[in-house]
């Protein structure tokens, strides 16, 4: 089945293909500019993405909005989480600031939250949630991964997202956990729609 997917950043990109080796994968032919992200919500921000880039083609498309949530910040920088540090943001900036807003605050739970939203024709299908609970480190450690992972330390691997390979982290995150229930919806759908074609020739 071919599935569309809308996004301008290569570390989601690269664990959208790693979590979906069934599916026919495919970005929109070029590229479009990207929407406001105005929504208070991740459920809110992914809708946005996915009817706004599914205005560009037919079938299948799913956008993601995702981000961190630490407890002792009030759930910031949530879905502020790629621009925290400001419009023009590296990773870098956004680990530093948080860093900064978390000196000297002992309790550092934090989460990974990511929603897909699935847009079928143009029109909103569903949305499927993922969260993957951590804490924040002091300091950053490892080079993989992309935005937050080298600061969130993930208890059963004991190290951080950042450290751990790519594969690992595809097995447990927020992400992959959303683009499994997806999945799991679209072959659930293929499958019916086969059955209800066969059975009507019977
Ligand atoms: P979005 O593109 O608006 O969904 O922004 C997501 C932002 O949240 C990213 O730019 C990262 O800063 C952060 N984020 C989301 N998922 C991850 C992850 O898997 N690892 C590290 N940072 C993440």
């Amino acid at each position: 089945m071919t599935v569309y997917c809308a996004t301008s950043n290569p570390g989601k990109l690269r664990e959208f293909q790693l979590a979906a080796p069934d599916f026919d994968l495919r970005q929109l032919p070029r590229p479009v500019p990207p929407p406001d992200e105005d929504g208070s919500t991740f459920e809110h921000n992914a809708a946005i993405k996915a009817l706004y880039y599914g205005g560009f083609t037919d079938g299948y498309l799913f956008a993601d909005d995702s981000g961190l949530e630490v407890d002792a910040l009030g759930g910031a920088p949530g879905v502020h989480s790629a621009r925290y540090a400001g419009p023009e943001a590296t990773d870098a900036d956004n680990n530093t600031l948080l860093l900064q807003r978390l000196d000297g605050i002992a309790d550092r739970r934090a989460r990974f939250v990511c929603v897909i939203a699935l847009v079928n024709n143009g029109k909103l299908v569903r949305t499927f949630r993922g969260a993957v609970e951590g804490h924040i480190l002091d300091a950053p450690r490892g080079t993989g991964g992309f935005g937050y992972d080298p600061l969130f330390y993930y208890e059963p691997f004991g190290c951080t997202f950042g450290e751990a390979p790519i594969a690992d982290k595809m097995r447990v995150s927020h992400r992959a956990q959303a683009l499994e229930a997806m999945f799991t919806f679209l072959r659930g759908n293929a499958a019916s729609a086969g059955n209800q074609s066969s059975s009507s020739r019977q």
